[in-house]
């Protein structure tokens, strides 16, 4: 349910309104709008009509119900985009295209410097890199773990990108909260629901990959794990699904963004790394991404791809990644926004 506050109400009428949701056993989450606040009252569905009550209270307008199944991720809760702060000069959601890139995985320190100082002067906001890597594979490379966190950290240091790196389960979880601006999980881990509410009680921005099975209703119900956790800064991000197509990694679902951006206020960007498996097709589907209306993007930059540890065929070298970056302003500007 959505309680909709009157415009003067009082803070101390908020207050009531809010033990009154919680006393009937259900969790508020205040929205502050421009001219009045609204507060959802998320939680068990089958009572939820008792809320109905608070009508009678001070300073509330009206309660509406919430219809959509998602609540906190969806436009009824909140119109306007949400714009969550990574850092001092980094934003998601804004006027400004958000780019993210770096390596899959952290390898070594030699590399991880070079990536985020080249990704830097080419462009970039935000330095990617797995240290703890889920693979399909356990006999591939699965990352350097703590070593790989600490490698990270020092790159931020140095080249003054903030991070985002993966989460695998919830027993690191406050390890990776610890060292990284913004906890990734992956397309593995996207209904891994013990793992979402773990980050949900983190106060780190969390960067939601879609499944590669999952519709776009199952993403946005992953999101709300998150957020009914608390946790308010979800960033959602299109990674391509499995379909019959072979000749690329994935399928790389553009209409998942005007459909997102329909749907919920939460921004939404797209990786055409992993959603074409190929470094030759990134390019063109960072434009579409962009075309299409993607708050960022995220892109795999390897200063050596055909050394890389996972994931070459799909990196760009960083001179790509850097001419690749001054044509998508273009497309930026074209779609009013900037880069
Ligand atoms: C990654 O970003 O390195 C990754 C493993 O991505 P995904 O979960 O989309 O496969
Ligand atoms: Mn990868």
């Amino acid at each position: 349910m959505i309680i909709v506050m009157k415009p003067d109400a009082t803070e101390k009428e908020k207050e009531d309104v809010i033990s009154r949701i919680k006393e009937y056993g259900y969790r508020p989450h205040i929205i502050q709008g421009t001219t009045r606040d609204v507060i959802g009252a998320v939680g068990d569905e089958r009572g939820k009509f008792i809320l109905q009550s608070l009508e009678s209270m001070n300073g509330v307008e009206k309660i509406v119900p919430i219809l959509k199944p998602y609540k906190l991720a969806s436009k009824e809760v909140k119109k306007e985009a949400s714009i969550i702060k990574i850092s001092e000069n980094v934003s998601i959601g804004g006027s400004k295209i958000v780019v993210m890139a770096g390596p899959c995985a952290v390898e070594n320190e030699e590399q991880i410097i070079k990536v985020a100082q080249a990704v830097k002067e080419a462009g970039a906001d935000i330095l990617r890199g797995g240290a703890f890597k889920p693979r399909t594979s356990p006999y591939t490379f699965q990352g350097m773990k703590k070593e790989g966190l600490k490698l990270l950290s020092k790159a931020r240091k140095i080249s003054g990108l903030p991070i985002v790196t993966e989460v695998v389960n919830p027993e690191t979880a406050e390890l990776v909260a610890e060292y990284s601006d913004i906890l990734q999980i992956g397309t593995r881990n996207a209904q891994n629901y013990e793992l979402l509410k773990r980050v949900g009680k983190l106060k780190k921005p969390v960067l939601l990959k879609r499944g590669m099975s999952m519709t776009i209703q199952e993403l946005l119900m992953s999101a709300e794990y998150i957020l009914s956790e608390s946790n308010r800064s979800v960033i959602l991000c299109e990674r391509g699904i499995r379909t019959f197509e072979t000749k690329t990694r994935n399928t790389l679902d553009l209409s998942a963004i005007p459909v997102l951006k329909e749907e919920t206020h939460l921004p939404v960007i797209v990786d055409p790394s992993h959603a074409t498996g190929y470094s030759k097709y990134v390019p063109s589907m960072s434009y579409a991404a962009v075309a299409a209306g993607a708050d960022g993007i995220m892109i795999e930059v390897h200063p050596d791809p055909d050394k890389a540890f996972s994931d070459g065929q799909q990196s760009l070298t960083p001179e790509k990644f850097a001419s690749m970056l001054q044509m998508l302003r273009n497309f930026a500007i074209a779609t009013g926004r900037e880069i």
